[in-house]
């Protein structure tokens, strides 16, 4: 359950926005400019802002148009994918169970984009959908203990790791970061749910279908390595910076582990969602 007081951090049309109910402040106009508009830059003042959040000024808010939303952390400095987290869709792959540290690659910056639009699928490319929870990054982490996780996450939001199967399995060793890091293949949204605002973090119903068809159902209570120890895992090599990005992995059901396997075609219509997060909703295009 959500508070009903529930404060949503968004990008809207590129601007630091609070989104209550159905209306947006703008978070420059309501803080008289103590906080700027730059949706990735709050990241850098998380406990100060959300502390102002708390108590800001509802009273210019105004109606929003959700076409108007783009990622919540748009331009982030890391982020981080994690592979093989969830038992079933380590089987459907192929793989056996991680049990140190799961697999983590790239997705580069560039491919972040927001909760509506089009997807251009690369040419002669077998193009395939993972729902993910994502995780933001508020506070600097180095050398955390997984109890400490959670204190580290801003908030959190769907996201979907959009792969290219066959760029992402060329070559003698996988291309996981350049074939999952195609222009738009990091859809991030709807907005920012702060972790204070769930019951559990840790145990979301996720999922997502294709023209209305469902293709992947489970809960983040199922990821192997869940935030905290992933928090753990990457802040024991290098430090996470605010505003980052965990992609928690993927449950089964992907095109790649289906029987026959199959890929995203131009027309199809993928809608994605968490549990007391929201949903994102992309078509996908032939390359212009
Ligand atoms: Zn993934």
């Amino acid at each position: 359950m959500t508070k009903e007081t529930a404060v949503r951090i968004a990008n809207l049309a590129g601007r630091l926005s609070l989104l209550d109910g159905q209306s947006a402040i703008d978070v420059e106009h309501a803080s008289g400019g103590e906080f700027g508009p730059d949706p990735q830059a709050v990241y850098d003042r998380w406990d100060e802002f959300t502390a102002w959040a708390a108590t800001a000024p509802r009273a210019g808010a105004q109606p929003f148009d959700r076409a108007a939303l783009g990622s919540p952390a748009p331009a982030p400095r890391q982020v981080f994918g994690i592979g093989l987290n969830y038992r079933t869709h380590a089987a459907e792959s192929g793989f056996a169970v991680p049990d140190q540290s799961p697999p983590v690659f790239t997705k580069f910056p560039s491919c972040i984009t927001g909760p509506y639009g089009e997807i251009a699928l690369p040419p002669g490319g077998h193009t395939d959908w993972e729902v993910e929870l994502v995780a933001v990054i508020g506070r600097r982490a180095e050398q955390v203990a997984a109890a400490d996780g959670w204190a580290h996450v801003a908030g959190l939001a769907v996201g979907q790791d959009i792969s290219e199967r066959i760029v992402q399995m060329a070559g003698p060793s996988a291309q996981f970061s350049l074939g999952k890091s195609f222009p738009g293949f990091g859809p991030v949204g709807p907005w920012l749910v702060t972790v204070d605002e769930f019951a559990d973090p840790g145990d979301l119903e996720l999922g997502c279908s294709i023209n209305g068809e469902l293709m992947q159902k489970a809960r983040t209570g199922e990821l192997i390595f869940g935030v905290p120890l992933l928090v753990a895992r990457l802040s024991a090599v290098l430090p996470l910076l605010p505003g980052d990005l965990i992609f928690t992995g993927t449950p089964a059901g992907v095109g790649l582990g289906r029987s026959p396997q199959r890929w995203l075609a131009a027309g199809d219509e993928l809608h994605s969602y968490i549990e007391g997060i929201g949903e994102l909703r992309h078509r996908f295009v032939s390359p212009g």
